[in-house]
């Protein structure tokens, strides 16, 4: 069998993963040329979800090396309001871990980075009885068993496969960045929150040598051009933003680094759709808004119960059928806890129906 995967993000590469460990013939196609040439964001919360799926697509001495670099926060989402005064705490359950997102993605390249064809863009593809040909926008063809779309949030392979699977903004932006581990030492929790008026947020997570630091808004409440804006010109936006709040947020927004503008978008569930020999991972299929921390954790959920699907050695079309059974399942799941609890901390817009 030969498996072709759009994307070589977290979806794509531990599906490459897990392929490779069951003997499965597997290319990986991504658009970028290099995994240099962009950033790839900042720490990642993990939890039992992704680290199982870890575990069940990468070789054990790969999987220790980079749960070794993890940092264990406490296990709990704290919110406070801008005086820090706390205004809810909630545990959770099972293993929390906090990875830097560069270092899981190295981890994940260092078993597959002989399938990756970087430079190839998927364009479109057409199935056909007992094959599927995928199109690269240079103009060359790969035919394989099955096409894997893992190419994210704007995904070329869902645009053609799923026309009618719409990607909706959630009326809110973020400024995602970095600041030292010390002024967010006394934050040192899965997630915390401070929530202010008008659904100004701070978001902060502490890993071991730093911290991650989001201001979050309504896209009005924001100006406009923020990608042309200095990291000084948006550290002195938020500082006046966050005018009157708490002194250490403010030392923590004065501090801040490396810090860009990201548009939160979210997908909108639809029913089940006919299996055939091209399927979908991730973002590209159920993408959400980043308030539950679950995007990565069920995009490695996928990649490990897809390729665990596969090995399996059954009939295709019904191997690729109960992986998207539960795929569908739990990823729009996720994908409506996430917008009810953006709704309520953030002040996301609510689903769209339908
Ligand atoms: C600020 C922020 C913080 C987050 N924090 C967390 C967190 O703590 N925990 C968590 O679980 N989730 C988190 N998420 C969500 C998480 O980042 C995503 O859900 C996850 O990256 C999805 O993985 P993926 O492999 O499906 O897609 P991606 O990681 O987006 O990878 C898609 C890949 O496909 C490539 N590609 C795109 N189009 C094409 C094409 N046409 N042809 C070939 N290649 C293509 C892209 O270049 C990319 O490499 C966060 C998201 C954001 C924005």
């Amino acid at each position: 069998m030969k498996v072709i995967v759009a994307g070589a993000g977290l979806g794509g590469l531990a599906l490459a993963n897990g392929l490779r460990g069951a003997g499965i013939d597997v290319a990986v196609h991504e658009r970028d040329r290099s995994p240099l040439v962009r950033r790839q964001g900042y720490r990642l919360h993990l939890s039992d979800v992704g680290i199982d799926a870890l575990t069940s697509v990468m070789a054990p001495e790969r999987r220790a090396a980079l749960l070794a670099t993890a940092h264990t926060p406490a296990p709990r989402f704290v919110r406070f309001d801008p005086t820090l005064k706390e205004l809810d705490v909630l545990e959770h359950d099972g293993l929390h871990l906090s990875v830097d997102r560069q270092t899981l993605r190295d981890a994940l390249l260092a078993g597959v980075a002989e399938t990756i064809v970087y430079g190839t863009r998927l364009a479109g593809f057409q199935a056909a009885v007992g094959h599927v040909t995928a199109r690269f926008d240079d103009g060359t063809t790969v035919t394989g068993d099955v096409l894997v779309g893992a190419d994210g949030i704007n995904s070329a392979v869902r645009r053609q496969y799923l026309p009618h699977a719409r990607v909706v903004s959630t009326g809110l932006v973020q400024l995602y960045g970095k600041i030292p581990a010390e002024p967010a030492a006394s934050m040192d929790n899965v997630f915390t929150a401070i929530t202010g008026p008008g659904h100004r947020t701070v978001g902060v997570a502490y890993t071991r040598d730093y911290a991650t630091c989001s201001f979050g808004a309504r896209a009005e409440d924001l100006p406009s051009g923020l990608h042309a804006m200095t990291q000084d010109q948006l550290r002195s936006l938020v500082l006046d933003m966050t005018d009157g709040w708490h002194p250490l947020i403010r030392r923590m927004i004065a501090q801040w680094h490396d810090v860009f503008p990201l548009e939160l978008r979210t997908s909108v569930p639809i029913p089940p759709w006919p299996t055939t020999r091209v399927t979908l991972l991730g973002d590209a299929v159920h993408a959400m808004s980043p308030a539950a921390g679950a995007g990565a954790n069920l995009a490695l959920r996928d990649a490990a119960a897809l390729s665990a699907a596969l090995a399996h050695g059954g009939p295709l079309i019904p191997a690729l059928r109960s992986y998207e059974q539960e795929m569908i399942d739990s990823g729009f799941a996720a994908v409506r806890v996430s917008a009810a609890n953006g709704a309520r901390f953030l002040g996301q817009d609510p689903l769209p129906s339908g």
